[in-house]
């Protein structure tokens, strides 16, 4: 795919940036439920090594952008259950607490979005 080689590094930068939101997400919700003082609870911390892992994994990043925009899923049910959990917890705080990365993720969302919608075949 020509596609694939021109795009490598951005691909790159997708899941870097994937893993960024997802662990400032996770971090928001253990510090907000009081878990633990320091760091993240180990139950948090699981759930940050699954979603790391996923998009390590993940074979859509090259033409689809982010979880949240992806039709498969691939977290097992009980992660899943998790990790939205902590999306609607964390997604308000997102904003105030880092705003220019999650504007760039919410407009790197809708492209996503926009991409699949043109292309309709879309996982
Ligand atoms: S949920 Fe979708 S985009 Fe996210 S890692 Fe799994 S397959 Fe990839
Ligand atoms: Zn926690």
């Amino acid at each position: 795919m020509g596609m694939q080689s021109k795009n490598t590094a951005s691909i790159e930068d997708k899941r870097a940036e994937e893993k960024e939101v997802v662990s400032k997400m996770i971090a928001i919700y253990c510090r907000g439920h009081k878990h633990t003082t320091v760091g993240l609870c180990q139950d948090c911390q699981g759930l940050l090594d699954y979603a790391r892992q996923r998009v390590d994994r993940c074979p859509f990043m090259e033409t689809k952008t982010f979880c949240s925009t992806c039709r498969v899923h691939c977290y097992e049910q009980s992660m899943r259950t998790r990790i939205r959990e902590v999306m609607r917890y964390s997604g308000p705080w997102m904003l105030l607490y880092h705003p220019i990365l999650t504007i760039r993720h919410l407009i790197e969302e809708q492209r996503a979005k926009k991409r699949q919608t043109e292309r309709g075949t879309m996982p």
